[in-house]
C-alpha cells in the first residue's frame, strides 16, 4: 500500500495507542506524513572535538579522553558531581546534580564523551554529559549524522522521544526506497537540479553525508516554497481574470490640487502615481502595495490617486488603523483641498470640488445619517475612516478606489472585505459591479523575501525618496542613568521652539503597570520642567480626549507629549524634533523605527534618544546599534528579519502565511524563494487555471493543501 494511504497505526512500533497521540500531538495520520515530520537538527557524531576548538556557537560535540579527578559536593537532594575530563592537551569539567548515585566513573579509562558545552569563567563544562567507555562504542554510534526530532510532553510519557520517532522512521526506509510519486514534475527537477521527493525524504531522516543531506533540505524547501508561491501567483492570476472599473481621465481636479502643491512631487512619487494610473486605466482590477518609508510621502500620493478616481466619476474611501490617524488624515486631506474647494464658482466649481466625510468608532448616530445619505447619493467623494468604514450600513453608490493605509496594521480578512464591498453601480447595469481598485500603503518596509509572501498577490510600488531638504534624524542611545543629561537637552530643544514625544512602551498584559509607568513619566516630567506645557496621551482615553490632548500639541500649545505607543504609525507634526523612548529595549526594531519616524519631518535637525536599562542582552544592544547607526527602513526590516525570525516580524504574525512552513525559512532562505517563485511563475504563464494534464500533479496537490490550511488559505474565486 502507497505511504500516504498507510493508517499510521499499523505501522511498526506504533499501535493504537502511539497512533492516537500522533494525531493529536502532531497530525500525523499517515506513514508519509510522519515522513514529513522533518528532523529539527542533526548531530555529526562523526567528528571529534579537541577541547581547545570549542567554541560558544557549538551545540553538541563529541571528545574522546579519561576522567583524572571527580568529587560530589554537598549533601542529599543538593549533592553534585564534579568531574575533570582530560583529552590529553585540554581539561574541561564534566557536572551531574541528580542521579549522582548512578555515575560510574573509573581511572584510566578512555571515555566517549558526548555532551553540549556551556563556558563557564575560563573553562567548559557538560552538565549531564553521557560517558561511554571506548570499549563499548559501536561503530554505528560515531557514524554520520544523528537526527533529532520534535516531540512533545505526551509523546515522551508514551515513550515516544526523538529516538523512538527514528526507529518508527527506520522501519518505513525500505518501503520508501521503492520510490513514492513526486510532487514536483520531472521537468522541474531537472531544470534546478533537484533530488527526487523519494531521494529527499531518504535523505533527510538518514543523510549519508553533510552534502546529501544539504540537497535534500534544499529539495525540500524548494517544494514548499513552490507550493507557497503558486497558491499565491494562482491567487493573483485570477484576480487579475477580474475587469476593474476603467478609470482613463486624468481630470480637472487632479490637475488642479497638482498645481496648487507648494512643492515639486518627488520622482518617486511621480512615478508610483503614473505605475497606480495604469492599473486603473487598464480595464483590469488593481491591486497594488505602495512601500514608502516613514515621511516619504504617500498621503499625498494616495489623495492625488483618489483624485484620478473621483474625476472619472467614483467614490473613494481611505482607511486608517486608528482615530488618530484618521482624524489626521482627515484634516491632511481638507488642507490639501482647500484651493481646490475655495475656488469660485466661474473657474468651474462643479468639477473642482472635492467633498471629503470622516467616519470613525465616535462619529456619532446623528452624525452617521447624513454620511450615509452622501455615500448613496454620491456627494460624498472620499471617505476617510477606521475600520468602521467596514460595517455593514456602509453603502456606496459607485465605490472604485480604496486605499488601506499601514496596511500591517490589519488583516488579510479585512482586506477581503474590502474587496467584496461591492462599487455599487448595479443601478446602470445588470451585471454584478466589479470590486475596486486597492491601494495598501506600508511604511514598515518589507524585505523582498517577506514582501514575495506576504503580499506575493500584490503588485508592488516603492517610494524609494524622500522629499528633498530632510536631515536624517540622528539617533543616539543613552543609559537611563543619564537623566539629567536629557533632561538639559530636552530645555534646550524647547527653548529654540521645538516640540517633544516622550513614547513609552506598552505591554498588553499588564496595562495598569504600563498606565503607571506613563503616569509617572508624566509627573516627573511636570516636576523637571514646570514652565512647559505638558499633554498625555494613551490608548484608554475616551477618543474625544484623545483629539483634544494630541489637537494640543499639533497647534503648539503644549511642547512636550507624554504619550504609549497610540502614536506610533502616521502622526505628523513638522516641528517635533525630538523623539525620546523610554525603555527602548522593549520594543522591537519595525516600532523603533516607526517611532523615530515621527520627528525628520521638518527643516530642522531632528534627534532620536533611545533609553535603555544600563545592563542589556546581546540582542538588544545590536538593536540599539542598528538604530544609530542607519535610518533606511530597508535595512532594518532587513535586521529585524534576522535577529528574529520571520514568524515574529510584526506584519506578519497577523496576515499569516497561506502554508505553514516547515522547513523554509524566510529569513535565511530568499534565494531558494526567488526561484521557486520563478518556476511556479513560469507554470501558470503557460497555464493559469493548472488545467493541463501535465499540470494535474499541482492541483492536486494545491487541493491537499487547502484542506489542512484552510485556516488562512484566504481563497477568493
Ligand atoms: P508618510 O509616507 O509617512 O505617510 P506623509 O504622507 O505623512 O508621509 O508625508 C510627510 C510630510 O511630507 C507631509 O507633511 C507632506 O505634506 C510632506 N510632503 C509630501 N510630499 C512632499 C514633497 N514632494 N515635497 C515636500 N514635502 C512633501
Ligand atoms: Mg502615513
Amino acid at each position: 500500500m502507497e505511504l500516504s494511504q498507510r493508517d499510521i497505526t499499523y505501522c511498526k512500533n506504533v499501535g493504537a495507542k502511539r497512533a492516537d497521540i500522533l494525531r493529536t500531538e502532531l497530525k500525523v495520520y499517515t506513514a508519509m506524513d510522519l515522513l514529513r515530520q522533518y528532523p529539527y537538527k542533526y548531530i555529526d557524531r562523526s567528528r571529534f572535538y579537541r577541547i581547545a576548538e570549542l567554541d560558544d556557537e557549538d551545540t553538541y560535540v563529541q571528545i574522546i579522553g579519561e576522567v583524572t579527578e571527580w568529587h560530589t559536593i554537598g549533601i542529599g537532594r543538593a549533592q553534585r558531581l564534579s568531574a575533570t575530563f582530560f583529552d590529553g592537551t585540554h581539561q574541561c569539567e564534566l557536572v551531574w546534580f541528580q542521579g549522582v548515585q548512578y555515575v560510574k566513573l573509573k581511572q584510566g579509562v578512555k571515555y566517549l564523551l558526548f555532551g553540549k558545552p556551556s563556558r563557564f569563567n575560563h573553562t567548559y563544562n557538560f552538565v549531564h554529559p553521557e560517558l561511554t567507555p571506548w570499549s563499548k562504542v559501536t561503530p554505528e554510534m560515531t557514524q554520520g549524522l544523528e537526527p533529532y526530532y520534535n516531540t512533545t510532553e505526551k509523546m515522551k510519557k508514551v515513550g515516544m522521544n526523538s529516538k523512538a520517532i527514528r526507529s518508527i522512521i527506520a522501519e518505513l526506509m525500505p518501503d520508501l526506497k521503492l520510490g513514492v510519486p513526486d510532487t514536483i514534475g520531472a521537468d522541474v527537477l531537472q531544470k534546478y537540479h533537484l533530488m527526487s521527493l523519494t531521494q529527499a525524504l531518504v535523505s533527510v531522516h538518514f543523510p549519508a553525508n553533510t552534502q546529501a543531506l544539504q540537497q535534500a533540505r534544499l529539495r525540500l524547501k524548494f517544494e514548499e516554497l513552490f507550493y507557497l508561491q503558486l497558491h499565491i501567483l494562482r491567487q493573483m492570476k485570477r484576480r487579475e481574470q477580474y475587469d476593474g472599473f476603467p478609470m482613463p481621465l486624468v481630470g480637472t481636479r487632479f490637475h488642479a490640487l497638482y498645481k496648487s502643491l507648494p512643492f515639486e512631487l518627488t520622482n518617486a512619487q511621480k512615478r508610483v502615481i503614473r505605475e497606480i494610473h495604469d492599473d486603473l486605466k487598464s480595464g483590469k482590477q488593481m491591486n497594488r502595495l505602495l512601500q514608502g518609508d516613514v515621511g516619504s510621502g504617500k498621503t499625498l500620493v494616495a489623495l492625488l490617486c483618489c483624485l484620478l478616481a473621483v474625476d472619472n466619476g467614483y467614490q473613494t474611501c481611505i482607511m486608517a488603523p486608528t482615530e488618530i490617524l484618521a482624524n489626521q488624515h482627515y484634516e491632511t486631506l481638507k488642507k490639501f483641498l482647500e484651493p481646490l474647494n475655495n475656488q469660485l464658482p466661474i473657474t468651474n466649481h462643479q468639477s473642482s470640488h472635492v467633498s471629503v466625510a470622516l467616519l470613525t468608532g465616535s462619529t456619532t448616530a446623528k452624525n452617521r445619517a447624513p454620511i450615509h445619505q452622501g455615500l448613496l447619493n454620491g456627494t460624498i467623494h472620499i471617505l476617510v475612516g477606521t475600520h468602521a468604514l467596514l460595517e455593514d450600513d456602509v453603502q456606496w453608490k459607485k465605490l472604485g478606489f480604496v486605499v488601506i493605509d499601514e496596511q500591517h496594521r490589519f488583516g488579510v480578512a479585512q482586506r477581503a472585505k474590502l474587496w467584496s464591498k461591492s462599487g455599487a453601480s448595479s443601478a446602470d447595469s445588470s451585471l454584478p459591479a466589479p470590486p475596486p481598485h486597492i491601494l495598501v500603503m506600508t511604511a514598515t518596509p518589507i524585505p523582498r523575501t517577506l514582501a514575495m509572501t506576504v503580499y506575493g498577490d500584490l503588485r508592488v510600488s516603492v517610494i524609494d525618496e524622500l522629499p528633498p531638504g530632510r536631515k536624517p534624524v540622528q539617533t543616539i542611545h543613552y543609559s537611563i542613568q543619564r537623566r539629567a543629561q536629557v533632561y538639559a537637552f530636552m530645555r534646550k530643544q524647547i527653548e529654540e521652539g521645538r516640540q517633544i514625544y516622550v513614547v513609552y512602551p506598552l505591554i498588553k498584559e499588564n496595562e495598569k503597570m504600563d498606565l503607571l509607568d506613563l503616569q509617572n513619566g508624566y509627573n516627573e516630567l511636570c516636576e523637571a520642567f514646570p514652565q512647559f506645557r505638558i499633554s498625555m496621551l494613551h490608548g484608554q482615553m475616551k477618543a474625544a480626549d484623545k483629539d483634544q490632548q494630541m489637537q494640543r500639541f499639533v497647534s503648539g500649545e503644549t511642547q512636550i507629549l507624554v504619550s504609549t505607543t497610540v502614536i506610533e504609525v502616521g502622526v505628523n507634526v513638522p516641528n517635533a524634533t525630538v523623539m525620546i523612548i523610554q525603555n527602548a529595549e522593549r520594543f522591537g526594531l519595525s516600532q523603533l523605527h516607526q517611532l523615530r519616524g515621527r520627528v525628520g519631518r521638518g527643516a530642522e535637525q531632528s534627534f532620536c534618544l533611545l533609553l535603555t536599562d544600563f545592563e542589556l542582552s546581546k540582542d538588544t544592544r545590536k538593536r540599539m546599534d542598528i538604530m544609530v547607526a542607519t535610518n533606511d527602513g530597508f535595512r532594518i526590516a532587513e535586521a529585524d528579519l534576522q535577529l528574529r525570525g520571520a514568524g515574529d516580524l510584526d506584519g506578519t504574525r497577523q496576515s499569516g502565511l497561506p502554508i505553514d512552513l516547515q522547513i523554509a525559512n524566510l529569513a535565511t532562505d530568499g534565494q531558494i524563494l526567488t526561484i521557486a517563485r520563478q518556476a511556479a511563475s513560469d507554470i501558470l504563464d503557460q497555464d493559469p487555471l493548472l488545467e493541463d494534464q501535465m499540470n494535474r500533479i499541482y492541483k492536486y496537490q494545491l487541493d491537499l493543501l487547502r484542506v489542512s490550511q484552510s485556516y488562512n488559505w484566504g481563497e477568493i474565486s
